[in-house]
């Protein structure tokens, strides 16, 4: 989960990493309220999760109140990126001598945490990447070990950090590191981070990407989860904890095993493309003993969606057998009848493995309008995609 920048900064604040106090506002009026609380020239700058604010015209210095108040009414509901922006953050606007670069990230590829520090930071930051290399000091982190003060000051000094500024940076290196694993982070970023005219470093703005895997530990991550920002589908499918992404097709699918409902995506939009590039609406993997209540929340969930046209249902019986998968579908459609949902779209079931036979006699015997059950996945997708495509042509 990725953090907005005043959220990153209620985590540096908490790790006792240096930055400038502000507050998060909805409205002109509040920005204005909340400059006068500071005092003094402060910085107006746009919340949404993507770079190259400042380019867009998403960050803005003001004098005073009046001025904080023009501004927050010019950036809010500004598009940056095709991010809407409903929230400025207003802080203490700083002086800049320097704009540095500091992050720590986790390196899939080379299996290890990477820092990464440059004395070129500023908006600037990818064109200094990409043409001078050599400027951008890139130093592995061992898990086990961390970042020890001696690190820091390698980093620092692999950055070639100015000697005025070097103690400071590594104990903020050391802050930073600290951030990252007591938070279960996989990304903390700081850019720019910045020595003022009087020698202090502090951190102008925060990037952080929090590891979901490990919520559980982190009661205090559920207020950094953003609701409004958030599909609604996704948020109720969260809400019942159900394994779901909304994408951009029509066809819904429910499978169990990740594995399953990815392939299941691929044949979909496979065989999509026979009726005009039809593709899937969603994944959402229901998992290995899915009951007959996660089978109607998660077919609740998917016909809820208005762009569903159809839905396929992939299920191989393994610990679950199928025909306890088939009760679980039958039951799931009654329980959503009996909520008052009527249920209009067609299904197309393949279910295999454990007990298949008694699982397919089940769907039979249940003789649903909607239930159509197909012997293969290949031939379960073309036949979802036909009636997805059919069932949008009608409307
Ligand atoms: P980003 O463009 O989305 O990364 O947003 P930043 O928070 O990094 O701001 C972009 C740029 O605005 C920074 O690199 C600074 O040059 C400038 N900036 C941000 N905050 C301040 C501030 O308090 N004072 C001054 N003078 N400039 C600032
Ligand atoms: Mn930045």
């Amino acid at each position: 989960m990725d953090l907005y920048e005043y959220q990153a900064k209620e985590l540096f604040i908490r790790h006792e990493v240096p930055t400038t106090p502000g507050e998060v506002c909805t409205t002109a009026g509040d920005a204005e309220t909340v400059a006068a609380r500071i005092g003094g020239p402060v910085v107006v700058k746009a919340q949404v999760k993507t770079g190259g604010r400042g380019k867009a015209g998403g960050v803005k210095l003001a004098d005073d109140p009046a001025d904080a108040r023009a501004k927050a009414e010019a950036i809010l509901g500004m598009d940056i990126k095709g991010h809407t922006v409903h929230r400025v953050l207003v802080a203490e606007a700083s002086d800049i001598a320097e704009e540095y670069y500091v992050s720590f990230l986790l390196d899939r590829a080379n299996r290890t945490f990477l820092a990464m520090a440059s004395v070129e930071g500023g908006v600037e930051i990818e064109e200094v990447a990409a043409t001078k290399p050599e400027a951008l000091a890139k130093i592995r982190v061992d898990a086990l070990e961390g970042v020890s003060p001696t690190l820091a000051r390698e980093i620092a000094a692999a950055a070639n950090f100015p000697e005025d500024v070097r103690s400071q940076v590594a104990d903020i290196l050391v802050d930073l590191w600290r951030t990252m694993v007591k938070e279960d982070a996989t990304l903390v970023e700081v850019n720019p981070l910045v020595k003022t005219p009087d020698g202090r470093v502090l951190a102008l703005d925060g990037k952080v990407t929090l590891d979901e895997n490990a919520a559980f530990r982190h009661p205090h991550h559920e207020e950094l989860i953003d609701r409004d920002g958030t599909d609604a589908i996704e948020l109720r499918a969260k809400d019942l904890d159900l394994n779901y992404v909304k994408l951009e097709g029509s066809v819904g699918i429910i499978g169990n095993g990740a594995g399953l409902v990815m392939s299941t995506l691929d044949v979909v939009s496979y065989a999509g493309e026979e009726f005009g590039g039809v593709e899937p609406a969603n994944f959402l993997d229901i998992g290995g003993g899915a009951s007959a209540e996660v089978m109607a929340n998660g077919l609740d969930i998917v016909l809820g969606d208005p762009d569903v046209q159809a839905v396929f249902v992939n299920v191989f019986g393994g610990i679950t057998a199928c025909d306890a998968v088939a009760n679980g579908i039958v039951q799931a459609i009654s329980m959503l009848e009996q909520r008052g949902e009527s249920v209009t779209k067609p299904i197309v079931c393949r279910i295999d493995g454990n007990n298949a036979e008694e699982g397919r006699q089940i769907l039979n015997e249940a003789e649903h309008d909607l239930i159509e059950l197909v012997e293969t996945m290949d031939d379960a997708a073309r036949r979802v995609a036909e009636l997805a495509a059919a069932r949008a042509a009608g409307k």
